[in-house]
């Protein structure tokens, strides 16, 4: 399968959605911000589409508020604000009717690339393909745009792609991870496989565990009921942590292009052994003296949810046989980090003798706060007196390392739309991907359902459950701190 490259010279991407809080806080000013730094062609036209009735002007209205809003350092500025909205429209239109549709579809150019961005409840997904196709508006160069939730577990993974794909190819369906749009996953890419000095050693015979840890403080108020539905391994491990892992852990790919980093991807989660049921650990946050616990914010009290998933994975295979992968995510933590840690072995034998402790290297990959990567090293104490050891850290700030001058790293979004417009699908999921990551996490689900397993409690702005931590312990092996 090749991916089709169009070079930018104009397009017509269409929000369905528009009006939504993704759109508001996310794809708009994302859009903006393209547009700020230069990468918007002159011939680019946003659409906005919900049922909601408006004009062009209130709906600008809106994305201008979204501007300032969320739009970054340039929201304020109204000269700027006021060219970007100038390639702004809005048409009420109806996924499951057939209001607005030849409406819409009169807007839309020829010769120009067009995409759809269905930043819609996965329900529609149906029913936007199937009205793009039927009222003409998308041929088979147009491209369209998911958002997760892509299923909610196998089977409905396989009836959405079985959906999307009566419609479209597969060459033309991009469904966003956000997480892969992230400047230091993709720089994860550039280190393994721009340097010789890291791939040589990126395996069980040199690393003792990995560990991949997304901590959120948030709580889950405000979209309670979605989550209650769903829960932290659906919500994030089967799609968020699962892409880190399968970029850690792939093979190289011989080239940078979509099919070939996809295939390295899928062979990685294909290989990951069935977890055993004493090497996952479900939380839920508690109430505290100040706040409410998970359990209101979801307003069932009874609810057995997982706000908060620790396990051990194996991946079988010649590079990684022995060695483990330890993933958690949570929300309710002590702070918001995001990190991967590559947990190099001891040095086989110790020239310095017992008294100097043992180091080992780590390299850490921040993705928030703060992007970047961190390596280990040890080195002698300065000064006098013995042969001290001491770790240091090489840091590698993307900001700092790259000066004043660079540009500003770009939201993921931002990032993943303009793909979506260069037909560059590298930093998407592909069909067979999502659902071999579902075929992973369904067993896992399956069985604290089948056991009736209830989460352990934890407190809010605690590092998640007691028996997370032990899970770590048992293999003489500690958790990286989530640092306040
Ligand atoms: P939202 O705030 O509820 O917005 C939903 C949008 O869909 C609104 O613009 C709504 O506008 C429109 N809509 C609803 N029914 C429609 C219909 N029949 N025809 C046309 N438009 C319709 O949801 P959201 O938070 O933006 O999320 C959108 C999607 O992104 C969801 O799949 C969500 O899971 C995913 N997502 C969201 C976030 C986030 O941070 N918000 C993050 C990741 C993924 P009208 O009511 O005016 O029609």
């Amino acid at each position: 399968m090749v991916s089709r490259v169009i070079p930018v010279d104009g397009f017509d991407l269409v929000i369905f959605g528009g009006t939504g809080d993704l759109a508001r806080r996310k794809i708009l000013p994302g859009l903006f911000r393209r547009f700020c730094a230069g990468q918007m062609p002159e011939d680019a036209r946003i659409i906005g589409a919900a049922r909601s009735e408006m004009d062009d002007a209130a709906f600008r209205e809106t994305v201008a508020e979204a501007i300032r809003e969320f739009g970054g350092a340039q929201g304020a500025d109204e000269a700027l604000a006021e060219a970007f909205l100038e390639r702004v429209g809005y048409e009420h239109v109806d996924a499951t009717g057939e209001t607005g549709w030849e409406s819409l579809k009169g807007r839309l150019r020829d010769g120009v690339v067009r995409a759809f961005y269905f930043s819609v409840a996965p329900s529609l997904f149906g029913a936007l393909a199937e009205r793009l196709r039927s009222f003409g508006l998308a041929d088979d160069e147009s491209r369209v745009v998911v958002e997760k939730p892509f299923g909610k577990d196998l089977e409905t993974a396989k009836a959405l792609n079985a959906t999307l794909a009566e419609h479209f190819d597969e060459t033309q369906i991009y469904r966003i991870d956000h997480y892969l749009g992230k400047e230091t996953v993709q720089n994860l890419m550039a280190v393994r496989f721009g340097n010789m000095l890291f791939e040589p050693l990126w395996n069980a015979q040199y690393v003792d565990h990995i560990q991949i840890t997304v901590a959120e403080t948030v709580s889950v108020a405000g979209r309670g009921s979605y989550y209650d539905t769903s829960g932290a391994m659906r919500d994030m491990v089967q799609n968020h942590l699962m892409q880190l892992l399968c970029l850690i852990a792939m093979e190289p790919p011989a080239r940078f292009n979509p099919d070939a980093v996809r295939d390295e991807k899928l062979k990685v989660i294909r290989a990951l052994d069935p977890v055993d049921h004493h090497q996952v650990v479900r939380g839920q946050y508690e109430a505290d003296d100040t706040q409410p616990g998970y359990r209101t914010h979801v307003d069932d009290l009874r609810s057995t949810t997982e706000s908060f998933v620790a396990l051990k994975c194996h991946i079988s295979n010649w590079r990684w046989a022995g060695t483990p992968f330890y993933l958690r995510t949570g929300k309710m933590l002590r702070s918001r980090t995001s990190e991967i840690a590559v947990v190099f072995k001891d040095a086989p034998h110790s020239i310095f003798g017992p008294e100097a402790g043992t180091h080992r290297n780590v390299l850490a990959i921040r993705l928030q706060p703060n992007e970047g990567m961190t390596l280990g090293v040890t080195i002698k104490e300065p000064g006098p007196g013995g042969m001290r050891l001491v770790d240091v850290p090489l840091d590698m700030t993307f900001a700092e390392a790259l000066g004043p001058d660079a540009e500003e790293v770009p939201d993921a979004y931002e990032r993943l739309i303009m793909d979506v417009i260069r037909g560059n699908q590298t930093l998407f999921m592909r069909g067979d991907e999502v659902e071999a990551a579902w075929a992973w996490t369904d067993p896992i689900i399956a069985g604290w359902k089948r056991r009736g397993d209830v989460p352990k409690p934890y407190d809010p702005g605690s590092n998640g459950p007691e028996d997370a931590l032990m899970l770590m312990h048992r293999d003489g092996r500690k958790w990286r701190e989530i640092k306040a």
